[in-house]
């Protein structure tokens, strides 16, 4: 699996950072936010270091799809998918980009205003 060094995603990936994960299989994992904007805050990431979404992404597309799927089942997983739930993705720094390997935010549990700030 292709790695980016010092990516903190990779190493979680690749368990070698710690992290609460939710789900996992060959091409994903998913996990909670480490400073949760909301009662739930998990984050769905490739495997693959993939830098943003912007990143040219034309081959990827099966795993974009994939990625989506699973954010659902992890909202279905934590109880917010009837009740509601918001799925995110920050895309470089203007728009809140903080930790550049492709990540779905996945958000619920409390009422979600939009526009979002
Ligand atoms: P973004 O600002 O869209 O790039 O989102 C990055 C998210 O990653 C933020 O919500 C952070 O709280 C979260 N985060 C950063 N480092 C870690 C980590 N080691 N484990 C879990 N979540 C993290
Ligand atoms: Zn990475």
């Amino acid at each position: 699996m292709t790695e980016a060094l010092g990516c903190v995603f990779c190493r979680i990936a690749a368990h070698q950072a710690p992290a609460k994960i939710l789900y996992e299989d060959d091409q994903c994992v998913a996990f909670e936010d480490i400073r949760p904007r909301a009662p739930v805050h998990a984050l769905v990431i490739p495997k693959k270091h993939i830098a943003a979404l912007d990143a040219g992404l034309e081959t990827d597309e099966a795993l974009l799809g994939h990625l989506l799927v699973v954010s659902a089942r992890v909202a279905r997983e934590k109880g917010i998918d009837r009740s509601g739930f918001r799925t995110v993705i920050n895309t470089n720094a203007g728009a809140g980009q903080t930790v550049f390997h492709l990540h779905l935010h996945v958000m619920g549990g409390r009422i979600m205003h939009w526009p979002p700030g």
